[in-house]
């Protein structure tokens, strides 16, 4: 079998071939950073970057900041709480329970 210098094509083909495993490899690395980069955060206090623990008032998960004391809901907590919100002073008397909750200390 003769070595025969690739013809165009192929030179073609492998030029794109090495384009597109590159292209696959920065979007890994990219990807790969996107994630390490979010778990860096999770549970993580967006404001002040302090930890946030889950405390339950009334059958609602609440995250918290054990720093600051911002407060975070997830969507189907905070529809929960809305619904719970609907019978008198449900929303007062959760949310005094989370503020007595951080003050606990
Ligand atoms: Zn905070």
């Amino acid at each position: 079998m003769s070595h025969e210098k690739p013809s165009k094509n192929e030179d073609e083909y492998f030029a794109r071939r090495d384009a597109e495993l590159l292209r696959q490899q920065r979007d890994a690395a990219k990807q790969a950073a996107a994630d390490s980069e979010r778990k860096s955060h999770h549970m993580k206090c967006p404001k002040c970057g302090y930890d946030l623990i889950t405390g339950e008032w009334d059958g609602i998960q609440i995250d918290q900041c054990t720093h600051c004391h911002g407060i975070w809901f997830d969507a189907g907590e905070a529809e929960t709480l809305i619904k719970k919100s609907a019978a008198p002073n449900a929303l007062g008397r959760i949310f005094r329970a989370v503020v007595k909750g951080v003050s606990r200390e």
